[in-house]
């Protein structure tokens, strides 16, 4: 797809601040670090948009990024910080409940994993999190370029295997990198559309 477009139009704790345009939306979710926003950056064809690493003890908040004047990229803070307190955890799970359950535009969520290593215990509770609210979810395997392209398959059967991936899931190789995968990414959103 040709991103013309692409900008943040807010940053939401609640409800009431989400953009109440009725466009196709979709949700990201990933372990810090992961390279979530990476991916958004390189989706979206800019360098900085979204912000790399957000620090933990900043406020969380759901970051709306509106693209082509079509579509929404909810940016959700990542998981799987050690030193997050009790209730800044406790915070962010009733924020990100309140969106994932509430949220009609949202046309699927997007799970960021790292093609490298097997999913992390964080990446298989937020997956199944997912599933419990019956959530089309988008897997994207990313950090590729650090895989001989020879692994590749045998990388994503182990992250296949380890979320317990759904038939009806989807799972896509990508490189914030070299862009791999970025077309057909788009090529798959565009059938949620
Ligand atoms: P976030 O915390 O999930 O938003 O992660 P970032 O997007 O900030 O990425 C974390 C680190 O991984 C940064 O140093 C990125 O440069 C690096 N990174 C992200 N994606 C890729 C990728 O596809 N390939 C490689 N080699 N490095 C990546």
């Amino acid at each position: 797809m040709k991103v013309t477009s692409a900008d943040i139009v807010i940053s939401a704790v609640k409800p009431d601040q989400y953009p109440s345009e009725p466009i196709p939306e979709f949700a990201l979710a990933g372990r810090s670090n992961v390279g979530k926003s990476s991916f958004i950056n390189k989706m979206i064809n800019r360098k900085n948009l979204a912000r790399t690493s957000s620090k933990p003890g900043k406020t969380q908040t759901l970051n709306f990024y509106l693209i082509n004047d079509a579509l929404h990229f909810v940016d959700v803070p990542g998981y799987g910080y050690a030193k997050v307190s009790k209730s800044e955890r406790a915070a962010w799970g009733k924020m990100i409940e309140t969106y994932f359950t509430s949220r009609e535009q949202l046309r699927a969520a997007i799970l960021i994993v790292d093609l490298r290593h097997p999913p992390t215990k964080d990446d298989v509770s937020m997956y199944e999190f997912l599933k419990h609210y019956e959530l089309p979810c988008i897997i994207i395997a990313t950090k590729a370029d650090k895989i001989p392209k020879g692994k590749w398959q045998k990388h994503l059967k182990v992250t296949r295997e380890t979320l317990g991936l759904a038939k009806e899931d989807e799972l896509m190789l990508f490189s914030s990198e070299t862009g791999e995968g970025k077309e057909k990414i788009w090529g798959l959103l565009k059938k949620y559309m």
